[in-house]
């Protein structure tokens, strides 16, 4: 057994089974990925639309179909069509007028809907794009897109501030959960609170105990990025 293999199984035999991995494989190769895979990875997160991600897709062939496919980096709107043809679920959709332009175009993808999730801004960063971490805003973002009729909104994901020491990163962690909880009062057509994307390599273990039910890791499976 390969070392990711060994890594993916150790990670996956110790968080709970309601819990589901994302793996971060941004520039990983084909063979590191097919190793993951084999060792039982299912959900597969990618930054890059076009051309990585539209690579890889291809070069996995029928690898790809079975597995789920989560677009986990800023989505540009001139990859919207391109990311419809590939992934399952669009993990970093930041503003109504993001979902808006999805929405549109879902229906030439071949698709009925496109599964999105909200990524909010929990950090408040300037630098960051996303919904700010405020219920009554992310309320009314639920009601407009109510009318959008290819999409669906299936909860919420965070990032939280990317520097320094992951127990800083609780409190955003904390929040994000207050609002998830909170918007599964909100019943609109098109959206169901289910999915709660948070916690990475270091930052996973607190994101499980702040409610996180999807985590995204990418260097505690194949080691430091190269
Ligand atoms: C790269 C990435 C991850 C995984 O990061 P690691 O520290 O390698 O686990 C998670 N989420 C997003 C959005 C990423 O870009």
């Amino acid at each position: 057994m390969g070392k990711i293999s060994d890594n993916y199984k150790k990670l996956r035999d110790s968080i709970k089974d309601d819990v589901n991995i994302v793996v971060a494989t941004k520039t990983r190769s084909i063979n590191e990925i097919r190793e993951v895979i084999e060792a039982g990875a299912e959900y597969i997160g990618e930054n890059y639309v076009y051309p990585e991600a539209t690579e890889k897709y291809e070069e996995l062939g029928d690898m790809s179909i079975k597995l789920k496919w989560h677009l986990i980096g800023h989505l540009q709107s001139n990859k919207i069509n391109k990311a419809l043809r590939i992934f399952d679920l669009i993990q970093t959709v930041d503003s109504v007028e993001k979902a808006v332009d999805i929405d549109k175009r879902v229906e030439n993808a071949g698709k009925i809907f496109m599964p999105i999730l909200l990524e909010i801004n929990s950090g408040k960063e300037k630098a960051k794009t996303g919904f700010m971490p405020v219920i009554k805003e992310i309320k009314k973002a639920l009601i407009t897109m109510e009318e959008l009729k290819h999409i669906e909104i299936r909860g919420l994901m965070t990032m939280g501030p990317a520097e320094g020491n992951p127990k800083n990163t609780r409190k955003y962690f904390t929040q994000t959960r207050k609002i998830f909880e909170k918007l599964k009062d909100v019943t609109t057509i098109n959206s169901k609170m289910e999915i709660l994307s948070m916690g990475m390599s270091n930052s996973y273990r607190v994101a499980m105990d702040e409610g996180s039910n999807m985590v995204r890791i990418g260097s505690l499976i194949f080691g430091e990025r190269h």
